[in-house]
């Protein structure tokens, strides 16, 4: 694992920097952010099965060899290589059989096989497995004379021991994600419990007079609160331990008592609103009290105010209020601190992949944007993707009907229906 120290101040940080925080590029935003991250350092034992979804905290090491013998990959016949090399057809007298966890345990002489099952282990001297179906019968009333014809190769459908893994050798790192794979491979090496680093503590609440929760009926100018129900599903994809604070009205002092309280009880803290210019600047100066915190006017459409800094020991992220911001800034800038934070490493990068954009797609030069489209396969192969129209930072809609994130770098203009553009699949994300 990277172990760079992660830089302290971020104050100092923003201050030495040349960059301007009325147009950090995405890239520029997501480098400063990066230098701030280092694995939470708690680690816990689990049981293997409760292991899912961790981040190993320790290599594993192999206590033996897998497969731990020579075992056969087929159904057949184990044979000495020697006895059929370089012969039109051999016959060979069949001494026992061996099956997959009851070996044949005597000698196994020259012109003799045996019988094996997929698993079975080879007798120590036979170096080769034919499949059953590549033999016959030299007398169909004696089932002990096998005929082989020509072309055996030495060590043929032989599963040599330590060809999966070496004894001694690490078969899983410290910051490996545990997948059913994974932990299936634990299994396969009799590992019952493993160190993992434990669950990340994320608290988050949304700020804004205009939210109503539900269940409340909506007042005039009022607007049901979803961001933390997104923020509450993105997180939950994540593995994390959530701690949902609700609403937080537009009052200095309720804001200033749910921060704190946010950061005294988790590792990272997430608010979506309130930092937009014009809510800002009280908040600012609230922050700047609390702890250290930049606020970005980010060259990206949607989600152009960023707030990203500490309060007490926790990280906190600030993100914009309108809903489709909310899931991209959340996707663009926290999503991989998050699993930085968690141990994970390397951190895995969303692939993107081009694919032929089937409608005209407005773009102003001089941002990132993150347009929403419909990715599907072209009628004359490859794959074509349909922007969802409308893409107002508030239509959480067109996230809804989308399956990717059509990626239209700063320099970029227009685009002509039937250009090739970038995308990045929802899948893995969400
Ligand atoms: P703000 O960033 O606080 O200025 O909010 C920008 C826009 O997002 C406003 O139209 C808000 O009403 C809307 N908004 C803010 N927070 C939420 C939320 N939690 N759920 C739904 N919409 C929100
Ligand atoms: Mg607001």
């Amino acid at each position: 694992m990277s172990e760079t120290p992660p830089a302290d101040s971020i104050r100092a940080a923003s201050c030495a920097d040349d960059y301007d925080p009325n147009s950090m590029s995405v890239e520029r935003a997501r480098e400063f952010i990066a230098r701030f991250l280092a694995p939470i350092g708690q680690t816990q034992r689990l049981a293997l099965r409760d292991a899912l979804d961790h981040v190993l905290a320790e290599d594993v090491i192999s206590p033996f060899d897998v497969p731990a013998a020579d075992n056969s990959a087929m159904d057949g016949y184990a044979l000495r290589h020697a006895d059929v090399d370089g012969r039109e057809s051999t016959v060979l007298r069949v001494v026992g059989t061996a099956f997959a966890g009851h070996g044949y345990a005597d000698a196994v002489g020259p012109g003799e096989c045996i019988r094996i099952m997929t698993g079975g282990v080879v007798p120590a001297g036979l170096d080769a497995v034919v499949p059953i179906e590549h033999t016959r019968l030299e007398n169909p009333a004696d089932r002990d004379r096998v005929v082989f014809g020509a072309g055996i190769r030495r060590a043929q459908n032989v599963r040599y021991a330590g060809e999966d893994i070496r004894r001694g050798t690490a078969v899983l790192r410290r910051g490996q994600w545990l997948r059913p794979a994974e932990i299936g491979l634990l299994a396969s090496l009799g590992i019952g419990e493993v160190g993992v680093f434990r669950r990340l503590r994320v608290a988050f609440f949304s700020t804004g007079d205009e939210l109503a929760s539900i269940g409340q009926p909506l007042a005039e100018g009022q607007v049901y609160d979803s961001n933390r129900y997104t923020i509450h599903g993105m997180l939950s994809r994540l593995g994390v331990d959530l701690i949902d604070m609700g609403v937080v009205r537009d009052d200095p002092a309720l804001l200033e008592a749910h921060f704190a309280q946010a950061a005294a009880c988790a590792d990272v803290v997430i608010t979506s609103g309130g930092v937009s210019v014009g809510e800002a600047d009280f908040i600012k100066q609230m922050l700047d009290r609390m702890g250290e915190v930049v606020f970005w006017k980010i060259a990206m459409k949607p989600g152009r105010p960023l707030a990203y800094g500490r309060i007490g020991g926790a990280h906190f992220f600030g993100l914009p209020g309108n809903p489709v911001s909310v899931m991209v800034t959340f996707y663009q800038f926290v999503r991989e601190p998050l699993l930085r934070l968690m141990g994970r490493d390397p951190l895995p990068l969303l692939p993107t992949f081009p694919a032929v954009c089937t409608g005209p797609l407005r773009k102003a030069p001089g941002r990132t944007e993150f347009q929403r489209g419909i990715l599907g396969p072209a009628a004359g192969g490859g794959w074509e993707v349909r922007p969802t129209g409308e893409q107002g930072s508030g239509i959480l809609s067109s996230m809804s009907q989308a399956n990717c994130f059509i990626l239209l770098p700063e320099a970029q203009g227009n685009v002509a229906a039937g250009s090739t553009v970038e995308v990045q699949m929802f899948e893995g994300l969400i």
